[in-house]
């Protein structure tokens, strides 16, 4: 394996190099059912806030990631490509191969009393989830939340994983200094398709009763519906279930994404595909002839009928990639920290 010049994003491999060296590595497997198969590498990172390359592209242009590879293990998922960059392959080893940043909560208390750091925004959730198995095991989100609710600094989570309310204590003391926002992963509710294409995550209905939960305590929550699977998941009578039950969980917005293919996830759908649903090849090949992404039209189209959808059942679209802020229920005094330059995406 190869653990220097690693990059976060897969854009920029040159941008955030050497975050752990190949001496700080354990390996350990445990016996329980749920990590079964599963071998995780502890590393001790040297840095954990990372700059997203072309962040003026993006909505959010720091963000924070405690893991490497998913156990989510959906087929699609785009950061696929990151794991070669660890002489790790892009399908299984992504999804059995986790890295887990031990040190992640000491090195992001350290990097938010920088005085170089202007409290800007963070996101998490952006490479893979931090939320996934693993954080059942090492906890390392409260102690993230916890630095950043010390500094008040504001943060947004996307997930698709439901250990997330294990820490909705957390994340509403944190709502109460400073910005976050919570956004949850819903592309499709077809109970079929979500055992073979994301096998490793918690059930779309599961997934929408986070939601729920937290609009039952005050906190707003977006629903990213991503992703759109052009002819498995994109039929009016299939978007109008998916939106519906967003609407019913209490969203209080919804963005829909067409999936995108990029080198590292392409190879590794488009053989599930082969497997699954062979008579789809030809036509995803003529959709994504052009690239990584379905051709505009077809995009604005999904885009405008999930839109008329979400008004019809009356919830908004989010403005693109901004997860929805948590309302503080009651004002509190920021703590005794030096107060960095609040920056809200929300
Ligand atoms: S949950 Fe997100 S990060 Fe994890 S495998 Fe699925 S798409 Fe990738």
């Amino acid at each position: 394996m190869r653990w220097e010049n690693l990059s976060e994003s897969g854009h920029d491999r040159a941008a955030d190099a050497a975050l752990f060296g190949a001496d700080a590595v354990t390996t350990r497997t445990f016996d329980t059912p749920e990590f079964q198969g599963i071998t995780f590498h502890e590393v001790r990172a040297r840095s954990i806030v990372n700059r997203v390359p072309g962040a003026s592209r993006m909505p959010f242009e720091w963000t924070v990631n405690p893991y490497r590879g998913c156990t989510h293990a959906c087929v699609y998922c785009f950061a696929r490509k990151t794991h070669s960059y660890l002489d790790l392959d892009t399908g299984l080893d992504f999804d059995s191969q986790i890295v887990v940043k031990v040190n992640a909560p000491e090195l992001l208390r350290r990097d938010l009393a920088s005085p170089r750091w202007r409290g800007e925004h963070i996101a998490m959730g952006t490479n893979v989830d931090c939320y996934q198995r693993a954080e059942g095991r090492y906890r390392l989100m409260p102690g993230i939340i916890d630095a950043l609710r010390e500094r008040a600094n504001p943060f947004s989570i996307l997930t698709k994983g439901t250990l997330i309310l294990r820490d909705l204590d957390l994340l509403t003391r944190a709502a109460r200094v400073t910005d976050v926002g919570i956004s949850v992963s819903v592309g499709f509710t077809d109970a079929e398709l979500w055992r073979t294409v994301e096998p490793g995550t918690p059930a779309p209905e599961r997934r929408l009763d986070v939601v729920r939960t937290l609009a039952g305590q005050g906190i707003g929550c977006g629903v990213l519906m991503a992703p759109v699977l052009p002819f498995l998941s994109d039929e009016p009578a299939q978007l109008r279930a998916t939106v519906r039950a967003i609407a019913a969980a209490g969203a209080t917005s919804v963005t829909p994404l067409v999936l995108h293919l990029r080198p590292g996830a392409r190879e590794w759908f488009m053989a599930w595909l082969a497997r699954h649903h062979p008579h789809l090849v030809r036509r995803y090949e003529r959709l994504y002839a052009e690239g990584s992404y379905a051709p505009k039209w077809y995009q604005r189209r999904v885009t405008r009928q999930v839109h008329d959808l979400a008004r019809e059942y009356g919830i908004g679209p989010a403005r693109a990639g901004m997860p929805r802020r948590i309302r503080a229920a009651r004002p509190e005094t920021a703590p005794e920290v030096p107060g960095p330059t609040q920056l809200s995406f929300l």
